[in-house]
């Protein structure tokens, strides 16, 4: 059994064979074990690929040699060599019959074996040959892969995803009947890829270095999101016992039988629990989950798996139907819709430019002050589905006043031209600023007169405040949600919006967090948004509590010596809710 430790990612346990998902020179290199008699078709696909990249080579060297003198025919000439060497398609074969490899990891282990072997020599001639290698390889990944071809599409049966990183949209795109957990070299646990995983429920350890080269498809793997610890090949005894630690997770993380809507305290006092969803994530059991509403929907992720941009009506149709199925969460239900929040790593092909600072660019409510046309079509589709329940409009990455003005101003303007139009619409449609950065936070006064409501993107905020990025694991460290910098902006946050009684909810991760979660709801938070999986654990906490009690857990970091550290605080308020619940002692610690 080996053991890796990674960066704890998204809580949960999971237990399963692995699947390797390649990224090689952007060509996906799917890499599994096919099943017995699927052999013949792996070896049916090398041969036609084989053949098909023979005749493309042999028409190039009859066009070249019409056009050059032989001697630029001689590289292709050996291209052809390479593609027909017997030895090679024989260690290709055998990988394929004797290990049952799927044909484009056959192709990309034999490849690199010969690839380290020319490597070594010194004769210079060989070392070139490198290239010649490399070239064929690639047209022969290429072609096994197709370029329609999805790798995930080979996922056939419940997995681990191992990976070197995923993008928001390959993770997207995985079946989720069939992912069982994520395991990725890069990555951190805030990056969107982490936050996705936690969206769809998905366990998952990233920054893990290089376990990509630890593990072999079909080798059975234990994850732990909660820990960041992944177990490789483990022994009976022990997988035995993961897997009961499992069984015991799952009863502690389902609400039960419970009278009291998720959120309500011990003494009856309310903290809201809302649900962080986006579109194409399925909404089934929400209800059940204990969601009271929807605080945070990512509309961007209309943008990201699409080819072009969504029109106003396919947007009308995704967010009519959230507002729909937020109205059967209760009468009163509400559904905080984000604008296209676009920018840093949600990167957009066709819309996100090349920059050198994606993170500090044009982005956000930037990016759609700026291109005034896609903020209007988005803000018409909203407001068209507003008259079909309660939904909010909320502007991402408000840095200064001016974006709320300029904002309110093409809001009346798309408003003006509906009524025109004579097309229904919530016509008293709350809006709200998101404080993700360090100076919102600082102007939320000033922004009081522009805004209903204010919704704190801790996954921002701390990166913003800390000037450390969300997705770096190098950098991982500073990350601290209970930094004293941040404590101060949130507190800030929340007595600027007690001037106008206006409520404020936390939509970043950290609102799901065991410790941190409860710790934002005792300094007045009234919304606490999470991925719905979360929910029933937050809401077993909160119930566990007084409002007293919350209290006295809201000033832990302020009786603490002014020089603690971060990890002071956390170690204070985890003892301090160990105290209180110890019952649910496996989700704190
Ligand atoms: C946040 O920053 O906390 C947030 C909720 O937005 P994002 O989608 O960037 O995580
Ligand atoms: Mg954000």
């Amino acid at each position: 059994m080996t053991t890796l430790t990674g960066l704890a990612t998204a809580r949960g346990l999971a237990c399963g064979p692995v699947f390797v998902y390649r990224t090689d020179n952007d060509i996906p290199i799917p890499e599994y074990i096919v099943s017995p008699g699927e052999e013949e078709n792996e070896m049916l696909k090398l041969e036609h690929s084989i053949s098909q990249i023979r005749k493309d080579l042999e028409i190039m060297i009859d066009q070249l040699k019409l056009r050059t003198g032989r001697n630029d025919v001689r590289v292709f000439e050996c291209h052809l060599m390479i593609l027909e060497d017997a030895f090679l398609i024989d260690e290709i074969t055998k990988r394929i019959k004797k290990d049952r490899l799927n044909a484009e990891a056959a192709v990309k282990k034999v490849f690199a074996l010969h690839r380290t072997q020319f490597e070594r020599m010194n004769d210079p001639y060989f070392r070139e040959r490198v290239r010649d290698l490399d070239d064929v390889e690639r047209r022969l990944l290429k072609s096994l892969t197709g370029d329609a071809r999805e790798p995930h599409l080979e996922l056939k049966s419940p997995s681990i995803i191992i990976a070197n990183d995923l993008t928001p949209s390959e993770t997207v795109q995985l079946p989720r009947e069939y992912v069982l957990g994520f395991a990725t070299n890069g990555g951190s646990p805030t990056s969107h890829v982490a936050l996705l995983a936690r969206a769809l429920a998905i366990p998952a350890v990233t920054g893990l270095g290089d376990i990509t080269s630890r593990v072999a498809p079909g080798e059975t793997i234990l994850l732990d999101g909660s820990s960041g610890v992944v177990e490789i090949n483990p022994d009976e005894e022990y997988l035995a016992a993961f897997k009961a630690q499992i069984e015991r997770e799952r009863a502690l993380t389902n609400l039960g039988e419970n009278s009291n809507p998720a959120g309500t305290l011990k003494d009856g006092s309310q903290v809201a629990i809302h649900a962080n969803i986006h579109p194409g994530i399925p909404l089934a059991g929400f209800r059940e989950k204990g969601a009271r509403g929807v605080g945070l929907y990512r509309s961007e992720y209309l943008w990201l798996n699409a080819e072009k941009e969504p029109t106003e009506e396919e947007q009308y149709q995704a967010y009519s139907e959230a507002v729909r199925f937020t109205r059967a969460l209760g009468p009163d239900a509400t559904i905080t819709i984000r604008v296209l929040d676009i920018g840093g790593d949600k990167i957009v092909k066709g819309i996100s430019q090349k920059e050198t600072n994606p993170f500090l660019g044009n982005r956000s409510i930037r990016y759609l002050l700026s291109h005034p046309d896609v903020f209007k079509t988005q803000l018409r589709a909203i407001l068209r589905a507003s008259a079909e329940g309660h939904a909010k409009i909320m502007y991402p990455m408000v840095s200064c006043i001016e974006e709320l003005k300029e904002s309110a101003k093409i809001l009346a303007e798309v408003k003006a031209a509906l009524e025109k139009e004579n097309i229904q619409f919530d016509k008293n449609i709350q809006t709200g600023a998101m404080i993700e950065i360090p100076s919102a936070a600082l102007n939320a006064e000033e922004f009081l007169p522009y805004v209903d409501f204010f919704s704190i993107g801790t996954n921002d905020l701390v990166q913003y405040t800390m000037a450390a990025d969300r997705g770096n694991e190098s950098v991982a460290y500073l990350y601290q949600p209970l930094n004293r910098a941040v404590i101060k902006l949130v507190k800030m946050t929340l007595s600027a919006a007690k001037k106008k009684g206006i409520p404020v909810s936390v939509c970043g991760e950290s609102a799901a967090d065991p410790v941190i979660g409860p710790y934002w709801a005792a300094l007045g938070v009234d919304v606490l948004s999470m991925s719905a999986t979360y929910i029933p654990v937050m809401a077993k906490i909160l119930s566990s509590l007084t409002r007293a009690e919350l209290d006295e857990y809201a000033s832990i970091p302020d009786s603490l010596p002014a020089d603690s550290t971060c990890k002071d605080i956390i170690d204070a308020c985890k003892n301090w809710m160990l105290k209180k619940i110890p019952q649910f002692a496996e989700l704190i610690s």
